[in-house]
């Protein structure tokens, strides 16, 4: 006879079942969860371990764009465009490549330095060139497609150079993923209506026939990327790994300075893939193709913007800036601005870049910005003291700096995300300036949906639960106001005034003296 007990442990064990079974199925989830985030995190520390590296300039640059990263030819023998040959000083005119042309300096020794131009348009943009540098005694830069690259050191001072070759002002051909004059071959399918995409089978390619004189594509490089091939007529001229911790859209350069001749350019996945990839898929976003402006194919560049929008006191202060200004943004992404003088300096390899550069070493002179920009920047620089000292140094006495830095973002680019700053914490970066303006942004409600989606919250209730939690902390942020949000607001921002120089002494003592003028 049994016992109340057991009676009661019987009848309650088979309904007990299911649930054990989902608290198992849980417990092996989670624990898959951990193993994951240990794999990443040893990832992470190689990558980190891999940057400090580069940074000491102890490693090659990094897989710029994955175009280097397999085994890109470095210089395919498409015989070379002739269009004739003259000696062309660069002219002041055009975007305001030659005003900060001139304003280079060797980020190594702090020499002045100069571009020694090989091929520069009709209008006098020195498209390729070299930067020797006397004080190192070698090439600091290399200019390649008009963006000055202080990346990688080049080698040895060529002794002789010949006479700078002269090309017709470029325009441009922009190719959308879906352009039906992408000829694709295969299985390929449009995604998220943004890309091409093929799962890297090497029976799919996609061509596209036309004259261009260079060529590069716009590539998605994230953890399912795999290994791709560019051939320009029938000959292989870049690869690309595709494999990418993060996902980013990145160029590809394929043919720089070719015949403007009909030619065949032709996108083919290898079948294979990095080791660490999860899959071999290619996602094409965009080719962009470029020829004389004088060709009907080719239109004049226009303004374009990439990334997020600028806030409102980036737009006030660069209309504020006198056109004969030269401005810096550090780290302006994919953002074509026309202004005369602006130049973007990037890390990443990204079409819009003038200057491939380091936050911490700028390649120019000292006090040679009248505004210096950066937005969302800092938090991913390893030395912030480093780096403003450096905005500081760039910047002309009386100049302005503005920019803005995460508060509470939660971890994103890791592992580049080093230092998110409150309000008092970004005004001691730029102690040694006047500090004019600062404020933050509110955005409580986004910012807490990106800190919930950033540890996959909204992965453990359903989609209309997510999106009901946060439209109930929309409804009690409307509630409340710009001052209230201070204490966790998403990010903060300030403009801050370079000192002018001191006046010379002799100024002082006249203006203190008996003859001081009225
Ligand atoms: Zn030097």
């Amino acid at each position: 006879m049994p016992t109340i007990g057991e009676r009661v442990r019987t009848a309650l064990r088979w309904p007990l079942t299911p649930l054990l079974v989902v608290m198992d199925r849980r417990i092996a989830w989670r624990l898959r969860q951990y193993d994951e985030r240990i794999v990443r995190a040893e990832r992470q520390v190689d990558s980190l371990k891999n940057y400090t590296q580069l940074l000491a300039g102890a490693l090659p640059p990094p897989p710029d764009s994955g175009s280097s990263s397999i085994e890109r030819p470095a210089e395919h023998d498409l015989r070379p465009a002739e269009v004739g040959t003259a000696v062309v000083q660069p002219s002041a005119a055009g975007d305001g490549q030659a005003g900060y042309l001139d304003r280079l300096s060797c980020p190594v020794c702090r020499a002045a330095v100069q571009v020694v131009p090989e091929i520069v348009t009709a209008d006098g943009r020195i498209k390729r060139g070299h930067v020797p540098c006397a004080g190192c005694g070698e090439v600091i830069a290399s200019v390649c497609d008009f963006r000055v690259d202080f990346r990688a050191r080049g080698g040895a001072i060529p002794t002789h150079v010949e006479p700078a070759r002269v090309v017709p002002v470029p325009g441009e051909l922009r190719l959308r993923f879906d352009d039906p004059r992408l000829d694709q071959q295969g299985d390929w399918f449009i995604w998220d209506g943004r890309f091409v995409v093929s799962h890297g089978v090497v029976t799919d390619s996609l061509e596209y026939t036309g004259k261009f004189t260079d060529a590069l594509v716009h590539m998605v490089h994230h953890v399912n990327g795999g290994i791709v091939d560019f051939f320009v007529d029938g000959r292989l001229t870049a690869t690309a790994d595709l494999y990418s911790d993060h996902w980013f859209v990145l160029p590809v350069t394929v043919a720089s300075d070719v015949p403007c001749d009909e030619h065949v350019l032709r996108i083919q996945p290898r079948g294979t893939k990095n080791a660490s990839a999860g899959a071999g898929d290619i996602l094409i976003a965009e080719l962009v193709l470029k020829g004389p402006q004088t060709d009907p194919a080719f239109e004049a560049p226009q303004p374009m913007n990439r990334g997020n929008p600028y806030i409102e006191v980036f737009e006030r202060c660069i209309a504020q800036t006198p056109a004969n200004e030269l401005i810096l943004e550090v780290g302006g992404g994919e953002r074509r601005r026309l202004r005369p003088g602006y130049v973007n300096l990037e890390y990443m390899t990204v079409e819009c870049a003038d200057v491939y550069g380091d936050i911490q070493r700028l390649p120019f002179q000292d006090d040679t910005f009248g505004l210096v920009l950066t937005q969302a920047v800092f938090e991913h620089v390893n030395n912030p003291f480093a780096a403003a000292s450096e905005l500081t140094r760039v910047t002309k006495p009386g100049g302005l700096i503005v920019t803005d830095v995460a508060f509470m973002q939660p971890l994103h680019a890791a592992p580049y995300h080093y230092f998110n700053m409150t309000p008092w914490g970004v005004e001691e970066l730029f102690k040694s300036c006047a500090i004019v303006e600062s404020d933050y942004y509110d955005g409580l409600a986004s910012t807490i949906e990106w800190i919930l989606k950033s540890v996959g919250a909204q992965a453990t209730v359903s989609e209309k639960e997510f999106a009901s939690v946060i439209e109930r902390i929309r409804a009690m942020e409307a509630k409340l106001s710009h001052a209230d949000i201070r204490p966790a607001a998403s990010g903060v921002w300030l403009v801050a005034r370079k000192p002018a120089s001191s006046p010379p002494l002799l100024e002082r003592s006249e203006s203190v003296g008996p003859h001081r003028p009225a």
